[in-house]
């Protein structure tokens, strides 16, 4: 009785994995794909950013160099200015030299005139009798009061001659001052741009920075959705070989029940005449629908990649499997191919059923097909004037760019 009930639970376990998988599996290659197309737009999107990043970047990094220069010749122009300002400081100093030189002089010769002033007065407050006591003779007198005087004169006149000297240097002085003063206001002025134009290029450098970053970051974005997609992939291709590998165990299965003699393909081929091409493959309509109303290419010459059965009445007709194989997709779309079917079969082909009527699709990805099983009803979704199957036929891998002429396949 456990024994049993354990049975039960198992088996149960075992048909919740297997519906589990087969709902994953029905929904994964479709699933996979659009999510690769996102990541692909989300790639392109980023890249835009990245791109437009970049431009702002070089052109920040260009007014960083022009700043740069900028800077450079701020500072050779400062550098000039100290220069001149040394040059000037190194004269002033001179000036001032020789204005003490000058200094010096007129105190020597002042205090030599007061010398000789105190002489002549002296001289002259003593009475011509003292002179005339004290001197050898009169003309000895005369002649030293004369001569004092005359010397005072000229000590006098060099005196004003060192003033004048003096005046000049001190003029020649505070012209110097005057022009280092303004060598220092352009110095200071210049200093002061310079350091504006520093502040703006750091801003910027940092900016660069910051630009850098955020490149660096969207890359990274970029690698991680690659990253994804390579496991997108990688998954893809383990559905495609899953599928590959139930297309063969179902080939094989069908190749047995033919060897033990039973039938059961017939029960459906007949439903569309039972005509089978050289290909293996039915009319996909009944065959009262059968006739081709638009071929490989449209009436003005345009490659119509398909072959549409348009006859007046199949709305709502059977749309049949052509051939036993795999749904690989079932999609209802409102555009392009509106509701439509992908069958890949086991030589390899895939076939595509197209504008099927809404809700009419009657298989689901990842499930096996017979030929001459109805997936759904003829109809006029997507992008479509008028009901009729637009019916494709693709080599492997079954892209849109692998497909075939279907009259070539058809019977
Ligand atoms: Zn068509």
């Amino acid at each position: 009785m456990k024994n049993i009930v354990k049975k039960i639970v198992i088996l149960c376990l075992v048909i919740i994995l297997l519906i589990g998988a087969n709902l994953s599996y029905a929904t994964t290659e479709s699933e996979l794909n659009s999510q690769k197309q996102e990541n692909n737009e989300k790639i392109t999107e980023t890249e835009k950013k990245k791109e437009e990043v970049q431009e702002i970047k070089d052109q920040t990094v260009k007014q960083v160099q022009e700043l740069d220069n900028q800077i450079d010749e701020y500072e050779s122009q400062i550098s000039n200015l100290n220069t001149q300002i040394n040059d000037a400081n190194t004269k002033i100093e001179e000036a001032t030299n020789r204005l003490n030189k000058a200094q010096e002089d007129y105190d020597n010769q002042q205090k030599m005139l007061e010398e000789r002033i105190v002489a002549l007065y002296e001289a002259g407050d003593t009475s011509y009798l003292d002179v005339l006591l004290s001197s050898e003779s009169v003309t000895d007198f005369i002649s030293s009061y004369y001569i004092i005087s005359e010397i005072a004169e000229c000590d006098l006149e060099l005196l004003d001659e060192i003033q004048s000297q003096k005046t000049e240097i001190e003029n020649a002085k505070k012209e110097l001052e005057q022009s280092k003063k303004e060598l220092t206001d352009a110095k200071a002025s210049k200093e002061k741009v310079s350091s504006e134009l520093q502040t703006s290029k750091n801003e910027k450098a940092n900016y660069v920075e910051e630009l850098s970053e955020e490149e660096k970051q969207l890359q990274a974005q970029i690698d991680e959705i690659k990253k994804d997609n390579v496991a997108i992939d990688a998954q893809i291709k383990a559905y495609q070989a899953e599928l590959q590998r139930k297309l063969e165990e179902q080939r094989k299965k069908d190749q047995a029940n033919k060897n033990n003699g039973s039938s059961n393909g017939s029960s459906s081929s007949s439903s569309s005449g039972g005509i089978t091409s050289s290909s293996g493959f039915i009319y996909p309509v009944p065959s009262a629908y059968s006739r081709i109303t638009t071929g490989w290419y449209y009436s003005d010459g345009r490659v119509h990649g398909a072959v549409d059965f348009g006859t007046g009445g199949i709305n709502g007709q059977p749309v049949y499997a052509v051939a036993d194989g795999i749904v690989v997709l079932a999609q209802a779309l409102t555009t392009s191919y509106g509701n439509y079917v992908i069958i890949m079969h086991y030589n390899g082909l895939y076939t595509l059923y197209a504008h099927g009527q809404a809700g009419s699709i009657m298989v689901r990805q990842g499930q096996t097909v017979k030929q001459g099983q109805q997936i759904m009803r003829v109809g006029n979704t997507g992008n479509s004037f008028g009901a009729h199957l637009h019916f494709e036929v693709r080599t492997s891998p079954g892209t849109y760019n692998n497909r075939q002429n279907p009259y070539n396949y058809l019977p």
